[in-house]
């Protein structure tokens, strides 16, 4: 593991080896992604929440339904993100039962810069 560290696109102690960005698995991101607000915090894990519109033919109106997704949160992410925080997670190979997403970008965060 502790090879060049120069070529790394962060300076940051990451064993996470399911991480799409310095594990060793390269867990690829493919098809979908979208962008929610962390709902929880877990050792590895966040959950986010995001609204959709569906549609209602019979009304022609939409209604508002709010979507759920578990997505992994790679070692090197877990002190950045805080419930609250918007991001963006990208689809990838299922990890577990309920996680097949990978926190890929922090959009807007809830922590104060110093
Ligand atoms: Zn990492």
């Amino acid at each position: 593991m502790a090879k060049q560290e120069q070529t790394k696109v962060e300076n940051v102690d990451c064993k996470d080896r399911l991480c799409p960005i310095h594990g060793d698995k390269k867990l690829k991101t493919r098809g979908r992604t979208f962008e929610g607000v962390v709902i929880r915090k877990l050792p590895g894990r966040v959950t986010i929440q995001f609204e959709r519109m569906l549609k209602l033919p019979k009304y022609e109106r939409y209604e508002k339904r709010k979507t759920k997704i578990h997505a992994r949160l790679p070692d090197c992410m877990k002190n950045d993100v805080i419930v609250g925080d918007y991001v963006q997670i990208a689809e990838t190979r299922p990890i577990s039962k309920m996680i097949h997403f990978v926190v890929s970008k922090i959009i807007k965060s809830e922590r104060k810069t110093e």
